[in-house]
């Protein structure tokens, strides 16, 4: 037997041939994800790209249990996280909140995600105490201070912050529990690009200090550019190229990566190009 010091790194996520089919009111399945595996290192940062509709929401549930697999297996540090939870009750919820420890996830939309009632000093207060960690009033202005929040944020519910404040409230409480992963899925769509670049650099900086991994779902390749060192890239349910981020995008190898490429509006873009671009992938 090899001595661990002996071994190349393992990864720290592993996903394995994860697939998915949702079955449609009329009897019909639509595959969601088909045999999707990746794996990213520790403190390392996956893109998973495509367009609406091509099954990213679907592996990044997947991901943090909210989806179950049809198959597939997703592990962390070699812990296979379907693995069967103890029977007695107080074991199995530990067990339970052990895996929600592992990857924590954070959604597009903040004002749906945060509870309106509360404002951000309670709602970090209450991840915290659900997960016995400490939740003393240091230890809340640390989390709000890594994600650029203040005392007067402290006390404010979600509707009385912006977006950008709500998201990084909404960061803060998936940081709580210091998580080995963090899956983002279009967690800055929804907002200005000039915040999109501060919400970026933010996690960045949170990766760099925390050694968090980040898995970061979007459609727009501008941002997973900024953020990631591999990138995914998915159609219908298909992993069709990955790679470096720098390499996927600058010389795709995947006709659809092209595609996705030319449609994303840059200085000198002209839409037509990309209709005949998508004309050209759908004949073939
Ligand atoms: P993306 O996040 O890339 O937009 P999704 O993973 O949300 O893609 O969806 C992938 C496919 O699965 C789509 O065809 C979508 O309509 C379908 N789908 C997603 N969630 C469900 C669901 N709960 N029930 C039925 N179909 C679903
Ligand atoms: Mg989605």
């Amino acid at each position: 037997m090899t001595a661990i010091e002996d071994r190349p790194e393992a990864p720290l996520l592993v996903a394995d041939r994860l697939t998915k089919a949702y079955r449609l009111p009329g009897g019909d399945r639509v595959s969601a994800a088909d045999q999707v595996s990746f794996t990213v290192a520790r403190g390392g940062s996956l893109g998973v790209v495509g367009e609406s509709g091509s099954g990213k929401s679907t592996v990044a549930r997947m991901l943090v249990g909210l989806v179950r697999p049809d198959s597939g297996t997703v592990a962390v540090e070699g812990r296979d996280r379907a693995a069967r939870p103890p029977a007695l009750g107080r074991a199995r919820a530990a067990h339970r909140l052990a895996r929600a420890r592992e990857i924590q996830m954070v959604f597009q939309d903040p004002y749906v995600s945060l509870d309106p009632r509360l404002i951000a000093r309670q709602c970090l207060r209450i991840a915290l105490r659900l997960h016995g960690r400490d939740t003393g009033d240091g230890r809340i202005a640390a989390l709000l201070d890594q994600v650029g929040l203040g005392a007067r944020e402290a006390g404010a519910r979600p509707h009385e912050l912006s977006g950008g404040q709500c998201q990084r409230l909404a960061i803060a409480r998936a940081l709580a529990v210091d998580p080995r992963v963090l899956v983002l899925d279009e967690a800055v769509a929804a907002l200005d690009v000039s915040i999109q670049a501060q919400i970026l650099r933010l996690l960045d900086e949170i990766r760099r200090d925390t050694g968090v991994a980040l898995v970061f779902v979007s459609h727009d390749l501008a941002v997973v550019r900024h953020i990631t060192e591999e990138t995914l890239v998915m159609r219908r349910g298909t992993v069709v190229e990955q790679g470096p981020t720098g390499r996927v995008l600058d010389t795709p190898e995947h006709p659809y990566t092209r595609l996705l490429l030319a449609s994303a509006p840059r200085r000198g873009w002209d839409p037509a190009d990309a209709v005949r671009a998508r004309a050209r992938a759908e004949a073939a």
